[in-house]
């Protein structure tokens, strides 16, 4: 799993976490909730390795986290794709990150199965500026996948979604989450309470100024299998 200890983290002078403490089991899907300002990006970056914490430790499967990796895949608010690739370039280059040896046709088969499995198949020649803002997400995530890591790493990647899009995509990460085995370590940083209630197995909260985890909760009831929705409805297709 993800372990933090002791973490602190200045930027300059001004600290934003102070003394996290945080271990999240192999398999687990955390959701991290907290007011804006409260240092929730700022962790997600430092697990990424995209920061380097002041003081204090931070581990992946017992690994020290020193830089960003393919084993902790990222997916932000805002798509993160390459605007000059097409969607299915986009995911191929993931698949060639995560199998550097592929031949280039097996490559381009491996990146149309994970559109297709998140609903894209249809547009993996078209470009990101071509794509609806929940089909461009759908993309990061299907990248994110060809990544076949064992961490996933999100930063609020519904947050930008109408409610039709959002509920989705919910179902389409947790279906996939749950088909994956192993289930990757999953830290979803969010401000939905029903979301992370939903989605997730433990819910972490942080407060503000320093940033801190303030609260620490499983949810303490079984998540839907099928949720009965509304956008399940012809009309809204
Ligand atoms: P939100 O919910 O709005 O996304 P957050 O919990 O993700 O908020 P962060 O973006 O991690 O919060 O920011 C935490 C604190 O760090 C804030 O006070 C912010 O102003 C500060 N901060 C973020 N990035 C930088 C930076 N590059 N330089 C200096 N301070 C920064
Ligand atoms: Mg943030």
């Amino acid at each position: 799993g993800l372990r933090i200890e002791s973490l602190d983290f200045a930027y300059g002078e001004s600290l934003i976490l102070r003394g996290i403490d945080l271990a999240v089991q192999a398999g687990e899907f955390l959701a991290l909730l907290g007011p804006s300002g409260s240092g929730k990006s700022t962790l997600l970056r430092l697990l990424a390795g995209l920061e380097r914490p002041t003081s204090g430790r931070l581990t992946a499967a017992g690994d020290p986290i020193d830089g960003p990796g393919t084993e902790r895949a990222v997916v932000f608010q805002h798509y993160a794709l390459f605007p000059w690739m097409t969607v299915a370039d986009n995911v191929a280059e993931a698949v060639h990150k995560a199998h550097p040896g592929l031949a280039r046709s097996e490559r381009r088969a491996r990146a149309r199965a994970h559109l297709e499995r998140v609903g894209l198949g249809e547009a993996a020649g078209r470009y990101p500026f071509e794509l609806s803002g929940g089909m461009q997400q759908r993309a990061a995530i299907a990248r994110a996948l060809a990544l076949e890591s064992p961490f996933l790493l999100m930063d609020e990647p519904f947050g930008a979604l109408d409610p039709v899009n959002r509920a989705k995509l919910q179902d389409l990460l947790l279906a996939v989450w749950q088909g994956s085995s192993p289930r990757p370590t999953l830290v979803f940083v969010t401000h939905g309470i029903d979301e992370a209630l939903l989605l997730a197995d433990r819910v972490a909260v942080m407060g503000a100024n320093p940033g801190r985890i303030i609260r620490d909760y499983p949810v303490p009831f079984a998540r839907p299998r099928e949720r009965v929705a509304l956008y399940q409805d012809p009309g809204f297709q």
